[in-house]
């Protein structure tokens, strides 16, 4: 079978070996992906129904990648593969079954924001202090706990956490959970976690439907496994449990989410839970050049925990990998930039071929300026997802409502939006009342004189329109019911009368939106087209399923964590500095840290051909410049692998003569000995210092309020000097004002952080 042709020995070995429990636990782009792939196409040649495979991938864009690369070798068959990520599998399993454990299948999903404005909520009304309770805190114990199946009854009665919690002065965190469970369910919404735990629920106390699961998934495949965490450990183990059929592949060196719960112990417990287990090892890399594999290597070996493994490339050695300092993280951007520039022309590669990837988003800001200014498109992935937008979130808000009226959270973000005279104080009766009479807050609406003491008219207009949308659903196809929806709610009308520039943007967004439910209802692979199949899912589609332009031809940027998987010929990774990669949360713990290295491990190993890392001296955090130090990573690289890049000066800007001092102590310290980054340690450069001479503020200097800044407005700033502010934006508190600088040039700021007095 020459389909087959394309694997190595063990890797075919692998695939063929399609009964029983298979497992895959090998280094970085030695193909495991590539197995599962080839492993369901050979499936399906040897006969199985491609209806009976289930493969879950880490994200939904690796799912349709590895579809296409199906298709290509066995046809439209890979249509029918059950295949994505664990949630997106899930909710469509619950969506058939969700009334089994009492949601309506038409549930909504509450995204992150909606649950943390559901815990909000809770917190005000049983006045616990948001410091102590801070939502995301609240939010991420709560998701712990279920990612580890602890329903809130177990939470309330577990002595453990019971003891943790008021220890920490949190001993309401059990409420607060019972709570939220309620709310969620009166509104008949599922978070992210309850997409998961729900399954388990409804697989534990529905025999005939785990059966029925067990039956049709008669081959399971799990890529990525090492990200798994209890709940979806549990679910793969129902489900394999009758055919036994089920594959994982994984790398434990590429742990990163265990700070999401991820265990490995799951890699551990699949040799006891099938003692006839069949492993196979992958060795050989076929990503790399072996200069990268040996860095990789030699950064993981610095790890206690983690299984042995051998990993080789046979490609070419290929160049060392280089190491960039820069003097700020402008700089540093302007550095990659160029880079980026000068090789895609004097190679002939294309932007494509090009990845920036960063431990935080934040960094992102400092690259996107640089490629910007030399006009080199970019991606962003994973950032702030097109769904994520105020305005696209406010109009599914009127289609979340119109299929399920009790989603309270949707409710609450139209019912006076656009302006219709309904207030907060009206909001709180509303909810008082349906609390107090065990409805629905629609409920409480519908019949408002009756519930709400001074109910505006608005009101009953307000259901009257819901249930009005609820009929048109019914009987218009999806984009004109969608038109429809947009028109009559009043949000298009408001939008277009915004004639700023943001405005037009949102109006445009709104616009894509119904283009693309319009788009969705002319397919001709899918047969169910109505506005309430297109909406299921939304809140589980990122960025990255949005994408239009998917081949176009854009440099990408993205965070290491998103770069899972993934692979690129050339790869910067940026940011290497102590307290920002690994991060300053990170180095309480052996084993944080171990898991920041990991996430380095990943992030070096996305490299096919080239890899540069870089770190600057000096970087701007809230406002503030501050002197960063070299990563302790870099001095964990065996230096005979690497090629120093100290080249860069500080930009002119800032003083150069000033910087005589620190350039020669940074020299002494960095190429003296050889390539090494600690012996002896170099001194980071006190920029702070350096800056602040650069500028004697004015004896009126007085930092003013900034509130009423304008454009034009002529200002000192302590250590930057005088300039004119050219552009403003964001809203308060975290307007960023564009300043240009008489003598350091163009730089943006954070209002709240800038020392600005205004001449
Ligand atoms: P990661 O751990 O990063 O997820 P992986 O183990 O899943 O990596 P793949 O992405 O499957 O690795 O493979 C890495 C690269 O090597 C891919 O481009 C793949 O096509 C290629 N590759 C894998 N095996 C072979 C092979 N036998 N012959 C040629 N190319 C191969
Ligand atoms: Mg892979």
């Amino acid at each position: 079978m020459d389909y087959l042709a394309g694997l190595n020995k063990e890797q075919r070995a692998a695939v063929e070996q399609t009964e029983g429990p298979v497992m895959i636990i090998a280094g970085a782009g030695s193909g495991k992906t590539r197995v599962i792939t080839f492993r369901v196409a050979h499936l399906i040649r040897k006969g199985v129904d491609s209806f009976n495979i289930l493969v879950l991938t880490f994200t939904n864009k690796a799912a349709k990648e590895m579809r296409e690369r199906i298709n290509s070798l066995v046809g439209t068959e890979a249509k029918n593969i059950w295949m994505g990520t664990f949630h997106s599998v899930f909710a469509k399993i619950l969506r058939v079954e969700a009334d089994k454990i009492g949601y309506p299948n038409n549930f909504t999903i509450y995204d992150t924001d909606d649950s943390k404005s559901v815990i909000r909520a809770i917190l005000k009304e049983m006045n616990l202090d948001d410091k102590l309770y801070n939502p995301n805190f609240v939010y991420n114990r709560i998701s712990a706990a279920k990612n580890n199946l602890i329903g809130w009854q177990e939470y309330q009665n577990n002595p453990q956490i019971q003891a943790d919690d008021f220890s920490s002065g949190r001993g309401h965190l059990g409420k607060v959970y019972e709570t939220y469970a309620a709310r969620c369910y009166r509104a008949g919404a599922m978070d992210f976690d309850d997409l998961l735990f729900k399954t388990n629920e409804l697989l534990k106390l529905h025999p005939d439907v785990l059966n029925k699961y067990q039956h049709k998934f008669k081959y399971l495949m799990v890529d990525e496994y090492q990200d798994t965490n209890f709940s979806q450990y549990l679910i793969v183990k129902k489900l394999a449990a009758v055919s036994e059929n089920i594959c994982v592949v994984g790398d434990d060196a590429q742990s990163i989410y265990a700070f999401r719960g991820a265990n490995i112990q799951n890699i551990l417990n699949f040799e006891k839970d099938y003692p006839d287990l069949k492993v196979f090892k992958l060795e050989q890399n076929y990503r790399s050049t072996q200069n990268i594999v040996n860095v990789a290597n030699s950064i993981i070996a610095n790890n206690k925990e983690q299984l042995k493994k051998n990993v080789f490339s046979e490609k070419e050695t290929g160049d060392k990998i280089k190491v960039v300092r820069a003097f700020s993280d402008n700089e540093e951007g302007k550095i990659v930039a160029e880079d980026i520039m000068q090789f895609r022309s004097t190679k002939g590669l294309k932007w494509n071929d090009f990845a920036i990837l960063y431990r935080t988003n934040a960094q992102s800001r400092s690259m996107e300026e640089a490629l910007r200014k030399l006009n080199i498109p970019y991606k962003i992935y994973g950032g702030l997802s097109f769904y994520q937008r105020k305005e696209i979130k406010d109009l599914i808000a009127y289609f979340r409502l119109t299929f399920n009226p009790n989603d309270e959270e949707a409710l609450k973000r139209v019912i006076n939006y656009p302006k219709r005279g309904i207030g907060d104080t009206t909001v709180d009766r509303i909810i008082v009342a349906a609390d107090k009479h065990q409805l629905t807050p629609f409920e409480v609406i519908l019949n408002a004189g009756q519930y709400v003491e001074k109910a505006p008219a608005s009101l009953h207009n307000f259901a009257t329109m819901i249930q009005s949308f609820q009929v048109i659903t019914k009987n218009l196809p999806a984009y004109d019911a969608a038109l429809h929806i947009a028109q009559h709610s009043g949000l298009l009308k408001d939008l277009y009368e915004d004639k700023s520039v943001e405005g037009l943007n949102r109006y445009e967004n709104i616009q894509e939106l119904l283009n693309g439910i319009k788009e969705f209802s002319e397919r001709e692979d899918i047969e169910e087209k109505g506005l309430d199949v297109f909406m299921q899912d939304v809140a589980l589609l990122t960025n990255d399923d949005n994408d239009k332009n998917k081949d176009a031809d854009t440099v990408s940027l993205m965070t290491i964590h998103s770069s899972k998987g993934l692979e690129f010929p050339y790869v910067y990774v940026v940011g290497l500095e102590e307290n920002l990669f690994p991060s300053q949360m990170s180095l309480n713990s052996r084993s944080d840290l171990e898991e920041e290295r990991r996430l380095f491990y990943v992030a070096v190993t996305r490299a096919e051909h080239k890899l540069s890392i870089s770190y600057a001296t000096s970087r701007f955090k809230f406002g503030t410049l501050i002197s960063c130090e070299p990563s302790r990573f870099l001095d964990e690289i065996d230096p005979k692998y690497l090629e120093l890049d100290f080249t860069a000066k500080p930009a002119p800007s800032v003083g150069s003569s000033s910087y005589a001092d620190e350039r020669t102590a940074w020299s002494r310290g960095n190429n003296s000995g050889g390539d090494s980054f600690s012996k002896p340690k170099p001194q980071p450069v006190k920029t702070t210092q350096v800056l602040a001479k650069a500028h004697v503020p004015s004896p009126d200097f007085k930092p003013s309020d900034t509130s009423n800044l304008q454009v034009g407005m002529e200002v000192e700033h302590e250590r930057f000097g005088f300039g004119k502010v050219i552009s403003l934006e964001g809203n308060k508190p975290d307007i960023k004002a564009t300043i240009f600088f008489k003598e350091i040039g163009q730089k943006q700021l954070l209002l709240k952080f800038a020392k600005l007095h205004i001449k």
